[in-house]
């Protein structure tokens, strides 16, 4: 049964007022286009489920019914723009406005088999709508007529909206396509939903039944990985996935224990307060070395297996509790030098130097703030070129001279006026002790 339910006045505002970030002829080019091409045309999913929950609709996800990729086309010709085509799919991206914009030929799907890709069709608006994950993002727009706008909701999607509900379309859903239980993960935290009982039984059944298994390795990593992101979220989504027998989808001695949540919790904080870094930051490199550190080496190479890391990733990961260990273990000695610090920090990544603030060793926490505060921006102004200027050869020794002679400011042994003639003495000698004379 469908209802039309005409959106307030303030959120039509918002409506056009988002329409219009993305080009200011937006609405009034969607409206021509689609009456020459005798095309309905709908904004669905994500916008207008943001609009109602938040009042801020994101992706404004055009579906068309009728040649989704002609109307793309006649859009781009009006606005400009860059179009790409997905034939197969009949989709398109119109690149090079505000922002992208992504148009859908309105289009049902039939799966093979479980986890499969499915075959696609191009369909009717309700055939569109009921291919979709959750009754959330079924709520639709018809902004080819408006405005007055209207939602159109075939599937209750207002309710749940308003009780907090995520509910699949139908039992098989989950079977279907096991990501939508990680979807559905994701929007409890970022929407503030949560499954219903309906779906959460069905995923457990589906878990229990062995749907990830078909699932390639490649998406299961995509939505894993989306699944930890951001990272501030990933704690109670762990717990969700623990909750609901998900964690075996990993590795099946995969378990979550307490002291890890809490780890990941301040990790995730400490990341946070991190100054920026010109690296982007993954959640996954901050969560997975803590849940893994529990597995031995072939228990984290069948994982690093299953989720298709490419190889750097994959090295990264084996490595990552060794690195951690070790960093830890320099930081925890007695007589650590700043340059000893330097050297076992300096080379991790953002993400790891997020769970050394958070661990729970005073003297790893300390070093680690003073390596931030102080250490890491300590920067020679001596160059290689002077010291080939001074005679001596180009060649690994010129680095070898910059690398103790940076060590030694770190340390303190020496300020910035002493640089030149530091090097110059370890040159000379070949040695630091000759340097230190
Ligand atoms: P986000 O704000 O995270 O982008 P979204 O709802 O817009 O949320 P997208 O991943 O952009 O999510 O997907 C757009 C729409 O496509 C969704 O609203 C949903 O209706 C549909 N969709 C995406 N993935 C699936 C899936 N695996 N199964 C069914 N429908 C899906």
């Amino acid at each position: 049964m469908r209802r039309s339910i005409p959106l307030s006045a303030h959120q039509a505002q918002l409506l056009e007022d988002r329409a219009r970030q993305v080009d200011r002829d937006l609405l009034e080019s969607i409206r021509e286009v689609s009456q020459r091409l005798g095309c309905s045309v709908y904004v669905v999913g994500g916008g207008p489920r943001d609009l109602v929950l938040t009042g801020q609709p994101g992706d404004l996800d055009l579906v068309v019914v009728g040649d989704g990729e002609e109307f793309a086309g006649g859009l781009a010709e009006r606005l400009g723009g860059k179009l790409r085509r997905h034939t197969r799919f009949g989709t398109a991206r119109l690149e090079g406005l505000g922002e992208g914009l992504d148009v859908a030929t309105a289009r049902t799907e039939t799966y093979d088999s479980p986890g499969a890709l499915p075959r696609v069709e191009p369909g009717s608006l309700s055939e569109d709508l009921q291919r979709r994950d959750f009754t959330v993002n079924t709520l639709a727009i018809e902004i080819g007529q408006g405005p007055p706008y209207e939602f159109l909701d075939s599937h209750g999607s207002l309710e749940d909206l308003e009780e907090g509900h995520l509910r699949v379309l139908h039992d098989g859903s989950f079977t279907d396509d096991p990501t939508r239980i990680l979807r559905g993960l994701r929007f409890e935290t970022r929407l503030r939903l949560r499954l219903d009982d309906a779906a959460e039984r069905q995923a457990r059944a589906a878990a229990a039944d062995g749907v990830f298994g078909a699932l390639s390795g490649d998406r299961l990593r995509r939505e894993v990985f989306r699944l930890l992101e951001p990272v501030g979220s990933a704690e109670s989504r762990l717990r969700r996935l623990d909750e609901l027998g998900l964690m075996a989808v990993l590795h099946p001695d995969l378990r979550v224990f307490r002291e890890d949540l809490a780890w990941i919790r301040e990790a995730a904080q400490a990341l946070e307060a991190l100054p920026e870094d010109t690296q982007e930051v993954e959640g996954w490199r901050l969560v997975l070395p803590v849940l893994l550190g529990r597995l031995d080496r072939a228990g984290r190479e069948a994982i690093a297996a299953r989720l298709e890391l490419r190889p750097e990733d994959r090295d990264w990961l084996l490595d990552s509790r060794e690195t951690l260990d070790r960093a830890i273990e320099v930081l925890m000695r007695p007589g650590a030098l700043p340059h000893d610090v330097d050297r076992v920090v300096r080379p991790l990544r953002p993400e790891e130097i997020a769970l050394l603030l958070a661990i729970d060793k005073p003297p790893v926490v300390q070093w680690t703030h003073r390596w931030l505060d102080a250490l890491r921006a300590v920067r020679l102004s001596l160059t290689g070129q002077e010291l080939i200027e001074a005679g001596f050869a180009s060649g690994p020794s010129i680095g070898r001279a910059l690398e103790a002679t940076r060590e030694a400011r770190l340390d303190g042994s020496i300020g910035v006026e002493d640089e030149l003639r530091f090097a110059l003495e370890f040159l000379k000698s070949g040695s630091l002790e000759g340097a230190k004379a």
